[in-house]
């Protein structure tokens, strides 16, 4: 959403603060930048000489016809005048390639902070939005990091440079040149501080927008379009957002028409006004100025407005991408929940023997809320068990899982594996050792190969080949034109649900954890697939904590202990007997699914 002109106001620290911390990103850089510095002051010198080889040429080569002198500085001029060139090429290269490689470096940092992040911020943030800020908002602030460094440094010197020149020329037409000067700091102040503005609500608009196309333009986006027919109405919400950019777009443009319009009227009127004030000195005395001085003075003038311009609206640019800092830096500034301390331990999934222990655990998905979604629960898991959670639909099967796996961390309680917190275990080492089939299956756009790779990098082809068929996936690839060099499309649309499903089992038998997490894993499998697979999701369980959630029956039949879940609590657990017998929730849950389809029905699922 729009931010209002005075919601964008901060005050000088907050300013100062982000400054900093941008000059900050040149750090690494620093000997770059003292070249740039040394070239530029090379380039300010060169730059100066020329009008005072002119005012040489007209005072003394041309009334004399000295051929002699005029060719020699001519000749000088030209030379100097390609030295200047040349160096300037020289730093605009430095800078640019610094100005990229900060870029590299927020883009970078920006990257691995937000994978830091935990599921929490992925749940509450748009996707578009994060884009937006990594992509847009660090291109943005590409022109000033890599122009301002060595723009504002040549800028500055060929302003003084050519101040003193002046000054060394004539005081007196120095003096009504730089009577100008506050004229556009204060234009440009006024013009920068708007700009601002305008800029961050060019960027949030543009992240907007991006969001929009995100949740439409995606497989997800087109289906749930297509499916509920709000082709009109998101077309509409895109127009809408659209016509916001185009207002701020066009504040943005006309800012610059604006400043430079102002400008290079000055531009035009000061050299008549010289002129006009160089004749009124002369009609009073006219031996104390040359015409070599007046045409070298208003050479050196026209020579420093365009850099004084550029001061300025160095400085709009700055203040504009401020505002982009702003946005950037509030990402990196945002605190990752869940991160390693530096008392976390490594641990290889070999080491683990796989005993999980939830104690007194109480968790919220919304801090605020009185009602938390998981209530003091408290179980324990040995090694190798087969823990079927069951419960209705919304009970908190999935919150369990995701506490034992640390996607997110219990407001109260401990959750522990081997008796070690698992908020002392390295969260590489976690992923490690826990490994989870979730209830949706996300495959990237790349070949059916590499989705398996992904879970371990080093696996043979016999692996890859023996995961699949454990999965039982193996005949479909196989069958394929191109087999496993086939690619799924984007997220695996290519696949049907079953398929995908099958395919996340493979690699989840691939990265070989130790803990398991099956949360409707076999959800869109058919009863004949679910056979299939059985026995081999019997043999990937064997030897692993597993933690099974609304399985097929064979499954909880067979569990370990079987945890009944309602509303965020464990209101019944024991084996499936011992439930049974005491004819509670879960016998009444067993009754309505299973008791007329023992053939492969699950538990829970199918409640919601
Ligand atoms: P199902 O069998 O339907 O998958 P479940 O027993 O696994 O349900 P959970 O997914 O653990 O239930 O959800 C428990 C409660 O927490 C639900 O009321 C759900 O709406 C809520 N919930 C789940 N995820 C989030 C989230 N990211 N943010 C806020 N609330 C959530």
């Amino acid at each position: 959403m729009h931010q209002s002109y005075s919601s964008d106001y901060k005050p000088k620290s907050v300013e100062k603060a982000t400054l900093k911390r941008v000059m900050g990103t040149f750090r690494p850089y620093k000997s770059q930048v003292v070249s740039i510095l040394v070239l530029v002051v090379a380039s300010v010198v060169l730059g100066i000489l020329p009008p005072f080889f002119l005012k040489e040429i007209i005072d003394k080569g041309l009334p004399h016809a000295n051929l002699n002198l005029i060719a020699n500085l001519s000749l000088i001029t030209i030379a100097v005048t390609v030295g200047a060139s040349v160096v300037t090429y020289w730093y605009g290269y430095l800078s640019v390639s610094i100005g990229q490689k900060i870029m590299r470096d927020l883009r970078r940092d920006l990257f691995s902070h937000l994978q830091g992040m935990s599921l929490r911020f992925f749940s509450n943030t748009r996707t578009g939005e994060i884009q937006s800020r990594l992509l847009n908002d660090v291109a943005g602030v590409q022109t000033v990091v890599s122009d301002v460094v060595a723009n504002a440094i040549s800028n500055i010197g060929i302003v003084v440079a050519s101040l003193v020149a002046m000054f060394w020329l004539d005081w007196r037409l120095t003096l009504l040149s730089i009577g100008i000067i506050p004229f556009f700091a204060i234009v440009s102040s006024f013009v920068g501080n708007y700009a601002r503005t305008v800029r961050r609500n060019v960027q949030q608009q543009v992240a907007e927008l991006n969001s929009v196309m995100q949740e439409t333009l995606s497989v997800s986006g087109i289906l749930l379009t297509k499916a509920v027919g709000r082709r009109s109405l998101i077309q509409s919400k895109f127009g809408t957002e659209n016509e916001k950019l185009v207002g701020w777009q066009v504040k943005q443009q006309m800012i610059q028409y604006f400043f430079f319009g102002v400008f290079r009227m000055i531009f035009s009127v000061t050299p008549a006004l010289v002129y006009w004030f160089a004749g009124w000195i002369i009609s009073k005395n006219p031996s104390s100025i040359t015409i070599g001085t007046i045409v070298a003075f208003t050479g050196l003038q026209a020579r420093m407005f365009f850099p004084l311009t550029g001061i300025l609206s160095t400085q709009i640019e700055v203040k504009s991408a401020m505002g982009l800092f702003d946005r950037i830096f509030e990402y990196l500034d945002k605190p990752q929940d869940i991160q390693d301390s530096t008392e976390s331990k490594d641990l290889e999934p070999s080491q683990v023997l796989g005993k999980v222990a939830l104690q007194d655990v109480c968790f919220s998905y919304d801090p605020e809320s009185e009602e938390p979604t998981i209530k003091s629960i408290s179980f324990t898991a040995e090694p190798g068990q087969l823990v079927a959670l069951v419960g209705p639909s919304g009970a908190g099967k999935t919150t369990i899982a995701y506490l034992v796996a640390r996607l997110y961390d219990a407001d109260s309680g401990s959750v522990t594996i081997d008796g070690l917190d698992v908020k002392s275990i390295k969260l590489e080492s976690l992923e490690r050792i826990v490994g989870a089939v979730t209830q949706e299956t996300y495959l990237a756009h790349t070949t059916i190969k590499e989705n398996l790779r992904f879970a371990n990098p080093d696996a043979t082809d016999e692996q890859i080949e023996n995961a699949t068929k454990a999965a039982a996936i193996y005949d479909y690839i196989a069958a394929l034109p191109d087999g496993f060099e086939t690619v799924v499309g984007e997220r695996g649309y290519k696949l049907s649900g079953g398929e995908k499903q099958r395919m996340a089992l493979a690699r989840t038998i691939l990265k070989n954890p130790r803990i398991l997490i099956l949360d409707e894993a076999t959800s869109a499998l058919d009863t004949a697939s679910e056979r299939i697979i059985q026995a081999s999701l019997d043999k990937i369980m064997e030897g692993r904590t597993t933690f099974a959630i609304a399985h097929r029956l064979s499954t909880i039949l067979s569990a370990d202990q079987i945890l009944v879940i309602e509303n965020g609590r464990i209101v019944e657990s024991g084996r499936h007997r011992e439930l049974i017998e005491k004819n509670g929730l879960y016998a009444r849950l067993y009754a309505e699914q299973f008791a007329n389809d023992l053939s492969g029905q699950r538990l829970g699922s199918t409640l919601s």
